[in-house]
């Protein structure tokens, strides 16, 4: 059976370099990067190589990234410590974050007494910049602004040019999540004015179990996981050496071959639009996510003009691995917050949504597939009613 792979933002399959260079590490540097002879000193030397590397290809000093073992960690690790010991007494969101970011603001305002606003949307689930800018204006509170640079599942941008002048304005802190955009678009730190980031390898080719946290160098921030000091005291526990060479080569790699690959995709998402156009009337894309300007070029969310809560289970008889939002137990789909959040109840109720989420390794047989198996589940409907 053909597999096609079309959930890439959930998760990518790692280059072949990054195993090679993966596989060549664990071979040979075993030691404990702690540890202060040779082999000890070598495990050390891959790991602040693999911080310069990825530090020069964001234009920021090594002491900037500091290593975790995921974005969640990272979101987890800037959110706390930003209320722990830079003195953040009013955090300003959205209800479109990733869980870590929501579920980490919530404990924050309900155990830690922070105030919370979650700034208005658009229809479309953009962020209403002036509704963000009355709020920065609001009050003088120390605040810090979380809010992701793409959103996992609808792709819209933030315009970060925009926030990052407001909170500079309003003297605010600014996260922004990266975790679904770093690798995927340039960034040059140092001329950006965002105090924090966040990475996961496994987002970009690399393996999972590893990511970082960028923090910016004049803050004075503290550790979430205390121990042994690594991590220049940022972040105790030995570290992950592998991973952590292998994200560096996987982020190395999409740096380098960014512009070919974003040309790729870009091509591939723009003939998904137009086959499914063709074979599918009345099929829509929710949020911005057709929009070639506004949104993420590896994610297009597509509302089929039918109900079906077990489409997931249709396309993976197909071969067809693509996501549905919200998982179920039942092996049936609920909508999730984020559509919930751009779509009305009607809509809901006579659509289903699926994110399909491109790579480099995905192709137009792979489009063709998808198209041809949605095809006839669409007829199927059809035929039903
Ligand atoms: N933030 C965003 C926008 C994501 O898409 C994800 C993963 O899907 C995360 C954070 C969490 O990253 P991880 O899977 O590395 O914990």
């Amino acid at each position: 059976m053909q597999r096609v792979y079309l959930d890439n933002a959930a998760t990518t399959p790692m280059h072949r370099e990054v195993i090679e260079i993966m596989t060549e590490c664990m071979q040979n540097i075993y030691g404990n990067p702690s540890s202060t002879h040779v082999l000890g000193r070598e495990a050390k030397a891959q790991m602040e190589l693999s911080r310069k590397k990825i530090a020069e290809l964001l234009n920021v000093t090594p002491s900037e990234i500091v290593f975790t073992s995921c974005g969640t960690e990272s979101n987890n690790f800037i959110i706390r410590s930003s209320v722990d010991y830079l003195g953040v007494t009013r955090i300003i969101t959205s209800n479109l974050e990733h869980k870590c970011v929501q579920e980490t603001v919530s404990e924050m305002e309900n155990s830690r007494n922070i105030e919370v606003i979650r700034v208005k949307l658009t229809e479309n689930g953009s962020v209403d910049y002036q509704d963000l800018e009355q709020i920065l204006q609001s009050s003088d509170k120390k605040t810090l602004v979380t809010l992701m640079h793409a959103n996992n599942e609808i792709g819209n941008l933030l315009d970060v040019e925009k926030v990052q002048q407001l909170c500079e304005e309003y003297n605010a802190l600014f996260h922004t999540d990266t975790v679904q955009t770093l690798g995927h678009y340039p960034m040059d730190l140092s001329k950006m004015k965002i105090d924090f980031a966040s990475c996961s390898a496994h987002k970009l080719h690399g393996p999972k179990g590893v990511g970082f946290a960028f923090i910016r160098k004049s803050l004075p921030f503290k550790p979430q996981i205390t121990g042994g000091g690594q991590e220049r005291g940022m972040r105790s526990g030995t570290e992950n050496v592998y991973g952590v060479v292998g994200m560096a080569k996987a982020f190395e790699m999409a740096i380098q071959d960014l512009d070919k690959h974003r040309s790729h995709i870009e091509k591939l998402k723009s003939y998904t639009i137009q086959k499914l156009k063709e074979e599918i009337p009345g099929i829509e894309f929710n949020g911005l996510s057709a929009d070639f300007e506004k949104s993420l070029y590896t994610v297009l969310n597509v509302r089929l003009p039918f109900k079906d809560a077990l489409i997931g289970f249709e396309l993976e008889l197909k071969g067809i691995a693509v996501s549905q939002g919200s998982a179920c137990s039942s092996g049936a789909a609920k909508v999730s917050t984020v559509i919930q959040s751009v779509l009305d109840a009607a809509t809901i109720e006579r659509t289903t949504p699926i994110r399909i989420s491109f790579s480099c390794y995905n192709t137009n047989e792979d489009i063709d597939h998808l198209v041809n198996v949605l095809k006839q589940i669409n007829e199927k409907h059809l035929v039903a009613h």
